[in-house]
């Protein structure tokens, strides 16, 4: 799925994160049908820079999936495409509740990034983790 103001160069160079790393979508099966896939499709809910935010997809199950994906691949959207998807989208209801949690999600994810504090209380959270499991009596804890 193409991000809000991302350019097709913007795109093209995300996707081609996933493609380096694992090849061609056309190797793998379709995630949801099991057919030849053909496209890497974001996964919704991630933002798209790692290579396990991508899963491949065959053409149909991506539009479906994804209806921007054929706008992704440089072509507007015509008239007669918005009918399709509109016809492809009937009948897939997804419920409030997953409505809810998919903004909720998006919201918290909207902009979030860890304070370099907050990376620094991981970090040192987690040598503390390691340092107990080794049994080290030494160990001071960190201050919260
Ligand atoms: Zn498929």
């Amino acid at each position: 799925m193409r991000k809000n103001g991302e350019t097709d160069a913007d795109y093209v160079r995300r996707h081609n994160i996933v493609k380096r790393a694992k090849g061609r979508a056309a190797d793998y099966p379709c995630e949801h049908c099991g057919g030849t896939a053909l496209d890497w499709a974001t996964i919704h809910g991630t933002d798209g820079l790692a290579v396990d935010d991508y899963m491949p997809l065959c053409r149909p199950c991506h539009r479906q999936y994804d209806p921007v994906g054929d706008r992704a691949l440089g072509r507007p959207h015509t008239e007669e495409s918005k009918r399709k998807i509109g016809q492809a989208n009937l009948g897939h209801n997804v419920p409030q509740s997953t409505r809810d949690a998919v903004a909720a999600s998006n919201q918290r994810r909207a902009g979030f990034r860890h304070t370099p504090e907050a990376k620094a209380r991981m970090r040192a959270g987690a040598l503390l983790r390691e340092a107990r499991k080794r049994g080290d009596a030494n160990v001071v804890d960190v201050p919260r």
